[in-house]
């Protein structure tokens, strides 16, 4: 790939980099910086994406944990615009101050990312965290954790991740990425995925927390009724109270019924 870049990848860091022109461009196209958006780029490895963004944007920030990786990154970043790199992990980067601190006009930023797919979980759980202060979310992840995002009532993959995810944000799967386009190439196929979060007024969680401990009881033990998996968060009367059977396993309720159900246990005290 580009001079500069000495190191072999380091498994433990998630690194598989693109080499894929054609799915470089296609991600660039999925992501159609416009002139004034905040770019923010989780895990830029070897700048397989970051220098096209460049080229095409002209500005963005980068979040690399690999030390190994940020000299020639930056050397190299020279040729194709102006790169702000924060050395270190993602998880510890506040995305509302940096939002704040240097976002667009509405003081959002869009992140992108091929991201380290050892991480994806947290990292998307990270930024639900702070879903107020990004506008979008272009990422790439293993095509199994995508079709879990995605997935709707009654699939095998509807899960917490499906209703965490849902609940805040609207998810698009964009298109399929095969092996080969990586370096070295992952087992699995990747896709990517297009994050919107929904704004303040369009979310029905009144308690976060609530919310997630109830989602995270009823998927904890899929294979048991409401009743069973949610006896030490709410009772068969809240369950039925929130439209919902007590008799029905996690897998059969749609977003909405979760939400109603965590804002009842909310309202009275959990
Ligand atoms: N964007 C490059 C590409 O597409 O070729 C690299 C993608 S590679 C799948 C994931 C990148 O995330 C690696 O560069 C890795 O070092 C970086 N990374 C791993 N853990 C990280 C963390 N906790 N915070 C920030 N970056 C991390």
């Amino acid at each position: 790939m580009t001079t500069g870049f000495t190191e072999p990848a380091k498994k433990h860091l998630g690194q598989n980099f693109l080499h894929e022109k054609g799915v470089i461009a296609k991600i660039v196209q999925a992501i159609d910086p416009q002139p004034g958006d905040v770019l923010v780029e989780i895990g830029p490895g070897q700048g397989a994406l970051t220098f096209p963004l460049l080229e095409r944007h002209g500005e963005l920030t980068a979040i690399e944990f690999d030390r190994d990786l940020h000299a020639p990154l930056q050397a190299a970043a020279r040729a194709h615009g102006t790169l702000h790199l924060i050395a270190g992990d993602v998880l510890g980067v506040d995305f509302s101050a940096l939002a704040a601190h240097a976002g667009d006009a509405r003081g959002q930023i869009r992140l992108v990312g091929n991201l380290p797919y050892n991480l994806s979980s947290p990292i998307l759980f990270h930024a639900l965290e702070h879903a107020g202060a990004i506008r979008d979310m272009h990422f790439m992840l293993q095509k199994e954790v995508v079709e879990r995002m995605a997935a709707a009532p009654g699939s095998k993959v509807y899960g917490r991740l499906s209703v965490m995810l849902q609940a805040y944000c609207t998810v698009t799967p964009l298109f399929t990425v095969p092996p080969g386009a990586f370096r070295p190439a992952p087992k699995v196929d990747s896709a990517v995925v297009h994050l919107v979060p929904k704004p303040a007024s369009a979310i029905a969680v009144r308690d976060h927390a609530a919310f997630a401990d109830v989602v995270r009881a009823a998927f904890g033990q899929r294979r048991k009724t409401l009743r069973n998996a949610l006896s030490g968060s709410a009772t068969p009367e809240q369950i039925t109270a929130a439209g919902l059977r007590p008799d029905a396993r996690a897998e059969q309720i749609a977003v909405a019924g979760f939400v109603r159900l965590a804002n009842l246990v909310a309202a009275r005290g959990g």
